[in-house]
């Protein structure tokens, strides 16, 4: 029997506030273990928490960017269980009426719906060390807000699990969200999976696979549980309704201990923390601070001629893509300049490993650049050197041109008196060339470029060449 897939997902994201939702602390990744703690984010009896509503505009921003309604009234909810990394023993979060709900995600083949996203609180982490058979809690992480977006299970295999989490990613990056460093575990994402025979509509009992922390490993995880779910299913067995956790080391999914899973969290409303409140006109503030989206910049760039794989290379990146935006401004050519980075820029910065957001050279710069390569100004070629100096040493691209000696001539006397001396040089391969051979003709434009040097400029060489030959 062939099987089918059924996947939900449950994406955190940490949102980029400054400081620790319900206290000061700050929120920043990283920084020496337990230094950025106090009473509040560390749970300490009688410390009330107090809510920043810099997280709720950073949640309604999500909400905007999935195309999510945004619910005037929300609250939070105590979610009760014991785990060290949570020193409270309670997690805020909002459970019965999150800030927004209903939403979708458009991926290339399909949409996927978003059930809601709500707001909570991150929990510490802990460090293992095997060898020395201890574990360390670090609660640093304590009380950064987080967003939890949860969709709907309409997602089919591995690849659209995929495409949906890249997706999320890119537009709270180009929200001001969250930074999505999957890397670093600002973005991570819980995949719920379960089987049922092709053309069923009754859903498989699923399992959760939690805290997946990159692309790659979503779609091992998910490509290894479908095997493994559909082979229970062949042998007649059951799949166990539980929380995994996914080695990706080993590419094995493993039960978590059932008491880590015992999901009774006795929910209650947070009494500490006010509802929250939203007016329209609040939501409709921040609408308009809403920058250019991913889906509308795409539309943009293929009115502007882009072809859709290029602009989707400029629009991956967001840096990327406002530099490119900023150099159209200053030179409106949008299909030079994209084939400018996407030819020349992009392979120098792999090869420097330097990311947009680090570039140096200014977006004018580029443009005028671009400009002299399309005018004449200085040949392809020499474009291309002039921009690796340019990442390299900086500089403007007219000084780089003037001081390599690669603005062209367009002065045809020069070209004429070296091609005179050229012919004269090589009367052999004149003979050649007027007997028919024009694989001579390639020789003698060597010559002339390697006598004229970078200032030549090639149309005009060959133009002169021929007639001389010809005449
Ligand atoms: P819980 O409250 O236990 O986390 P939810 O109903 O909120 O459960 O669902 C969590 C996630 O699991 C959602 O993304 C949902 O789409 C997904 N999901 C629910 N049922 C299934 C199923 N049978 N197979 C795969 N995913 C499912
Ligand atoms: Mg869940
Ligand atoms: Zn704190």
């Amino acid at each position: 029997m062939s099987y089918e897939t059924v996947i939900g997902l449950e994406i955190h994201a940490e949102l980029l506030t400054l400081t620790k939702v319900f206290c000061g602390c700050s929120a920043d990744f990283g920084g020496e273990e337990n230094t950025r703690v106090c009473p509040r984010c560390s749970g300490m009896p009688g410390s009330l928490p107090l809510f920043g509503r810099g997280a709720a505009e950073l949640a309604i921003k999500a909400g905007l960017a999935l195309n999510c309604k945004i619910n005037n009234f929300s609250a939070f909810d105590r979610k009760n269980y014991f785990y060290p990394d949570l020193p409270k023993a309670y997690q805020i979060t909002q459970f019965n009426y999150p800030i927004c709900t209903d939403g979708f995600v458009d991926i290339c083949t399909k949409k996927i719906r978003i059930n809601r996203i709500h707001i909570e609180e991150d929990a510490g982490k802990l460090i293992h060390d095997d060898e020395l058979g201890l574990s360390l809690a670090d609660y640093n992480r304590c009380g950064i807000p987080l967003i939890e977006i949860v969709t709907e299970p309409d997602i089919r295999s591995a690849e659209e699990a995929k495409q949906f989490t890249a997706a999320v990613a890119l537009a709270l990056k180009y929200a001001g969200v969250c930074d999505a460093k999957m890397e670093q575990g600002s973005l991570r994402c819980d995949v719920n999976i379960s089987v049922m025979p092709k053309g069923s509509k009754v859903f498989g009992t699923r399992t959760e696979i939690k805290n997946l922390n990159s692309l790659r490993s979503i779609g091992r995880a998910i490509e290894y549980e479908y095997s493994r779910q559909t082979e229970l299913c062949e042998r007649g067995e059951r799949v166990i309704q539980q929380t995994l956790h996914w080695n990706d080391a080993l590419g094995v999914t493993k039960a978590l201990r059932s008491k880590e899973e015992a999901h009774d969290y006795r929910y209650f409303p947070e009494p500490d923390i006010p509802p929250l409140f939203i007016t329209d006109e609040e939501i409709k503030a921040i609408k308009n601070t809403m920058p250019e989206m991913p889906k509308e910049k795409k539309e943009r760039y293929l009115k502007m001629g882009l072809t859709p794989a290029d602009a989707d290379l400029l629009i991956f990146d967001k840096a990327l893509a406002d530099f490119y935006d900023e150099a159209v401004k200053c030179y409106n050519n949008p299909k030079s300049v994209a084939s400018m980075i996407i030819v020349e820029l992009l392979r120098r910065m792999n090869d420097l490993s330097l990311p947009a957001a680090e570039l140096k050279i200014t977006p004018s710069d580029f443009a005028e650049l671009c400009k002299m390569a399309d005018d004449g100004t200085v040949s392809r070629g020499a474009a291309k050197d002039i921009l690796k100096q340019m990442l390299e040493v900086g500089g403007s691209p007219m000084e780089i041109a003037e001081k390599g000696g690669m603005l062209m001539s367009n002065d045809t006397s020069a070209v004429e008196a070296a091609a005179d001396e050229i012919l004269a040089a090589n009367p052999k391969a004149v003979e050649e060339y007027k007997a028919g051979s024009a694989k001579v003709f390639g020789f003698l434009m060597g010559q002339m470029c390697r006598s004229l040097g970078r200032s030549a400029n090639p149309a005009i060489v060959k133009k002169v060449l021929e007639e001389k030959l010809n005449s």
